[in-house]
């Protein structure tokens, strides 16, 4: 992180003249712009009247009066305190995994400052808060990024230097936090920064989950999944607070009163305790936090068993209590009909209002005005069951009758779609709910009365409607369509990207829309630039902020534009390849310390890395890199050497029980294996599988790119955001008119980027003509048959994937879009050989273009149009030393 004058903007004199600042020279500028703790004795957060009142509080205020300072000596001190103090270690024999880990802790202790100032000011504001619910929140490593957003970065990295530590290989010692399994996690957590930082007082909600997201290893070309115990070295990031607990039901029985209440007794009642995360904003005071909880048995329940000496009874309903926050379930975009994910989902969204109405509770007032305090946005449809927990909150406990009820749980909620896949639309049998959740089931009943009077009333004998609209499906077996509840209770809904959205009224929620036009919106995902540019790729956001004369683009994105200015100056043109040569370079010594493979940083690398799914048509691109690598065979060496080198990059891991996406990583290593060790292709082809995809390895992987793929049969991708990251750093897209890529077209220009294949309209066309005897595509066919003759592989090995695609079984279409992708391709290797340049400004195009796609943009749209909540900064601290004695 570079300095920053006082106005935010860093000296050009100091980045002219040592290309690599920001190695832990400390300006002077840089400490007259303090951050998140603060350099000299900065008065902590001071509105405490009334406590200075109170002699005692007068002490308590006194002895933390003010920040944890941030000298050079002071940092080191506190680390090194926590190395022996907190962790237990000798001073003198530390590691870098202690030094990362008591380097997290004292800035932990300072981000803690904050956070506490924050919540205290959010309290006395009486401000309204939102929560956003997710069952998944990918973090990645929290070191790095929580040290930007301080300001502290350069401080923390000279300090460790001093001690011997060179921090870079410190970031490497932190675990990938990886409780979420790809985009919907990951927009998460985007989320969470882009709040902190505009200062929205927003907290996020999730589990604790003990085993995160599987780690994937590849072996003979097959995934292997292992248990990801992500604690085993624990987590410096997380607060345990045994003060914030609170009882979870399940099963059990409910009898309806005469009041209109029920009283649901009996079951099994586990507790929910609290993990703390703080989550600071770049360039704010405002410190959030991230609520994880974790489940524990209920004291009281096992206290029984233990008394009649049935020792056994009692740990089994431990065990059953901690397997609810055990394992994250990987699923992508597939339905995982558990009774556990069931429980997972209740447990977390009853623990998280609890905790929302408790808050909203500390100031005396009518439960009705809870909706102009708080706003809940669900994370796709697996917290929506908190608004059938809503619902028994307001009549059970609070009395309020049900079409009160229903009023104040209707203006709290709000829904975000991420998928039109109908296989992906969550649904629970009804025989599961009344077990699990009685009340709830006859709650939802009650709200599908009321919704289905009015539909009645507007639709007079339609019954087919009501069928379809109803929360309930029939069937042999009924189900609760929980997307349907999650439209029917809340103001808003919203789809991820315009395509998307537009997908939402037209094809997946028709009926819906035109009972509700108002309820449906459009808010584009976006991604925060502080990870995604800013930390990822250092070098090209050096570049940048040197030749804008100015680092606000990372506050205010849409600055990136004022790059075009220089899009055609050869010296910055020359900067912005080295920058991303030597990230390319730093990739291929990466792809070699992994794979063994060697790679080149002058060829071209294709990347495509996402969850292996066949929508997201992994299977176009290995079967066109089979014919390409054909096409290499039958070249004349003159036409070799025409030829562009190409690294094709591989990650992703495909959901365990998801077979054909786990034949369709073995065949992209098996075709890999076979090209990699032709010696007749030489460098022109390599394929690369990188194992275990994370956010860690997306960002090695996002600042090295130089073309990425987004080649979803179209309208099948709700947005993507991994498509943001690459445009983000310069990288060039391939992609069809799916998700977000249509936006990006617009914002970058269509020369910017290479579109192929059938639009969504044309897939839908494309789709009827599917039957037994629809025709494959030539070139496939061809490329089919090679692997099927044993020529390449195993043939055996891979009839599965052959066939997924013949006898009019091609459902994602890679047939019908193949021939415009291999032409597509040809391009590609047209524009990179023959016109440099004309690549250069493109990919310069690409990052000035990709300002709309911050997820600050995306959150004040959220704040703005379903929100309605108003930022609330954190004043600067005082400093004693030039205001005047404090106290
Ligand atoms: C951004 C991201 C994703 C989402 O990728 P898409 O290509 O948009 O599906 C998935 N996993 C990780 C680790 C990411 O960082």
């Amino acid at each position: 992180m570079q300095a920053r004058t006082p106005t935010g903007i860093e000296t050009p004199s100091s980045g002219l003249a040592s290309p690599s600042f920001g190695s832990g020279v400390l300006t002077p500028s840089y400490q007259q712009k303090p951050r998140l703790g603060h350099p000299g004795s900065f008065s902590r957060l001071r509105d405490l009247d009334e406590e200075q009142r109170d002699p005692k509080k007068k002490l308590l205020f006194e002895l933390l009066k003010v920040y944890s300072p941030n000298d050079i000596r002071s940092i080191q001190e506190s680390i090194v305190k926590h190395a022996e103090y907190s962790l237990a270690r000798n001073r003198y024999s530390i590691d870098d995994f202690v030094a990362c880990e008591a380097a997290a802790l004292a800035l932990r202790d300072r981000l803690l400052e904050s956070w506490n100032d924050t919540q205290q000011y959010y309290m006395k504001k009486d401000v309204k808060r939102v929560y956003y619910l997710s069952l998944e929140f990918l973090m990645g490593r929290s070191l790095k990024n929580a040290l930007t957003n301080a300001n502290l970065e350069e401080l923390f990295a000279a300090s460790l230097k001093e001690l011997g530590f060179d921090i870079e290989k410190l970031y490497e010692q932190e675990y990938d936090a990886a409780l979420g399994n790809g985009g919907l996690g990951r927009l998460a957590a985007c989320f969470l920064d882009s709040m902190a930082t505009l200062n929205v007082p927003g907290w996020g909600y999730g589990i604790r989950y003990e085993y995160g997201m599987f780690r994937q290893k590849v072996i003979g070309g097959e995934q292997i999944e292992v248990p990801d115990y992500w604690l085993s070295r624990g987590n410096p990031w997380e607060i345990e607070r045994l003060d914030v607990c609170y009882p979870v039901r399940f099963y059990g029985s409910f009898e309806r009163l005469a009041d209109g209440r029920a009283l649901w007794t009996g079951g099994e009642v586990i507790q929910a305790i609290a993990f703390d995360v703080p989550v600071p904003g770049y360039d704010t005071y405002n410190t959030n936090n991230l609520r994880l909880w974790k489940a524990l048995p209920f004291k009281e329940f096992d206290l029984d068993a233990f008394n009649r000496a049935d020792y056994y009874k009692a740990i089994e309903a431990e065990e059953r209590a901690t397997a609810i926050s055990a394992v994250l379930y990987p699923s992508d975009g597939t339905l995982a009909g558990k009774e556990l994910r069931l429980k997972q989902e209740y447990f977390f969204v009853s623990a998280t209002l609890q905790d929302a109405i408790r808050r909203f509770k500390k100031i005396p007032r009518s439960i009705k005005e809870l909706p102009s305090k708080v706003c809940f946005q669900l994370n796709d449809t697996h917290p929506v069951i908190a608004i059938a927990e809503m619902m028994r909150i307001l009549i059970d406990h609070e009395g309020l009758k049900f079409l009160e009820a229903l009023e104040v749980t209707r203006s709290c909620f709000a829904y975000t779609n991420h998928t039109v896949m109908p296989e992906a639309l969550e649904k629970w049998s009804v025989p599961l709910f009344e077990s699990l959740l009685p009340r709830h089931l006859a709650i939802i009943y009650d709200i599908n009365f009321n919704f289905l009077e009015q539909v009645r009333k507007k639709y007079p004998g339609d019954d087919g409607k009501l069928a379809r609209l109803s929360i309930i499906e029939e069937g042999s077996v009924k189900m609760v369509r929980m997307a349907h509840l999650g439209i029917v209770g809340s103001f808003a809904v919203n789809g991820v990207a315009e395509l998307h959205t537009q997908l939402l009224k037209t094809q997946v929620f028709p009926e819906f829309y035109e009972l509700w036009p108002h309820k449906f919106q459009n808010k584009t995902n976006g991604i925060t630039p502080r990870r995604w540019l800013l930390e990822c790729n250092p070098a090209l956001a050096e570049v940048i902020s040197r030749w804008l004369e100015s680092d606000s683009w990372v506050k205010y994105l849409s600055e990136l534009r004022g790059i075009l200015e220089h899009a055609d100056n050869p010296e910055f043109q020359r900067e912005w390849s080295e920058a991303r040569l030597e990230n390319k370079r730093r990739l291929a010594a990466f792809i070699h310390q992994v794979t063994g493979i060697q790679v080149e940083a002058g060829a071209m690398f294709d990347v495509h890395v996402k969850r292996i799914h066949e929508y997201k048509r992994q299977l176009l691109n290995i079967l066109s890199l089979v014919h390409r690598y054909q096409y290499i065979l039958s070249l004349d060496e003159a036409s070799r050497k025409q030829m562009v080198p190409r690294v094709v990059i591989f990650a992703g891991k495909a959901a365990p029980g998801y077979k054909m996406a786990k034949n369709i990583i073995r065949l992209i290593n098996d075709i890999g294996r076979v090209v990699n060790n032709d010696g007749r292709i030489g460098n022109l082809l390599k394929i690369v599988f990188l194992p275990n995809y994370n956010v860690s390895l997306a960002e090695r992987i996002v600042a090295a790119a130089d073309i990425s793929q987004h080649i979803s049969t179209a309208g099948t991708e709700a947005s993507g955001t991994s498509n943001m990251k690459f445009s983000l750093n310069g990288c060039l897209i391939v992609g069809t008119l799916d998700g977000a890529n249509i936006e990006i077209r617009e914002e970058v220009g269509e020369e910017n980027i290479f579109i192929f294949g059938l639009n969504a309209e044309q897939v839908v066309e494309e789709r009827k003509k599917l039957d037994p005897s629809y025709p494959l595509n030539d070139k496939l066919t061809k490329v089919l048959e090679l692997i099927e003759s044993g020529a390449l592989v195993d043939p055996g090995k891979h009839q599965e994937v052959l066939d997924s695609l013949r006898g009019g079984r091609d459902w994602y279409l890679v047939s019908a879009d193949f021939e415009s992708y291999l032409q597509m391709q040809q391009q590609v290797d047209e524009v990179f050989r023959d016109h440099p340049e004309t690549w250069l400004k493109m990919s310069i195009h690409c990052t000035a273009g990709s300002g709309k796609f911050s997820s600050d943009r995306t959150i004040s749209e959220y704040t703005r149009d379903i929100w309605r909540v108003e930022p609330c900064p954190c004043p600067e601290p005082v400093c004693p030393d030039s205001h005047g004695i404090v106290v």
